[in-house]
């Protein structure tokens, strides 16, 4: 699947690893999109970018980092860098693929923590924070992602 961000100084090349999307209402999340990440996972080995010299990064977490393009700003990724499981696991921003219409919607995450009047319909699975950090094994007073 092929996308890009807002200016197409970055594109990609993306085989999501699942024809699926999710939704995170986390607090990092709603600040970094203004309401909520809706993401596609692909592994690294599955991506290839092109314009990659545009692409800024921060890293937002001990475990992730967060990616932006340099010229339009467009949100392009949530990315794990830590070791583990999920490393290398990218969660790329649904709004930059071209036709992201034939995924379906399987899961939303930290929804005790959705904006005011931010509703999504039809995940199959919803998780509240405190869920998510189980599953992680994450403690409770740890960060979020
Ligand atoms: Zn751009
Ligand atoms: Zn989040």
């Amino acid at each position: 699947m092929k996308g890009r961000c807002m200016c197409g100084a970055v594109s990609f090349d993306a085989t999501p690893a699942e024809a699926a999307y999710h939704a995170c209402h986390c607090e990092m999340c709603r600040r970094w999109t203004g309401s909520a990440f809706l993401g596609i996972t692909v592994k690294g080995d599955r991506l290839k970018f092109e314009g990659a010299e545009h692409i800024r990064t921060i890293q937002s977490s001990e475990w992730a980092e967060r990616a932006w393009c340099g010229k339009c700003g467009t949100g392009l990724y949530y990315h794990v860098t830590a070791e583990g499981p999920y490393s290398d696991s990218y969660e790329m921003s649904l709004g930059t693929f071209d036709d992201p219409g034939k995924l379906k919607f399987d899961r939303e995450i930290y929804v005790d923590h959705k904006s005011p009047n931010v509703a999504l319909q039809g995940a199959e699975t919803s998780l509240t924070r405190a869920e998510v950090l189980a599953m992680f094994s994450i403690p409770e007073e740890g960060q979020d992602q």
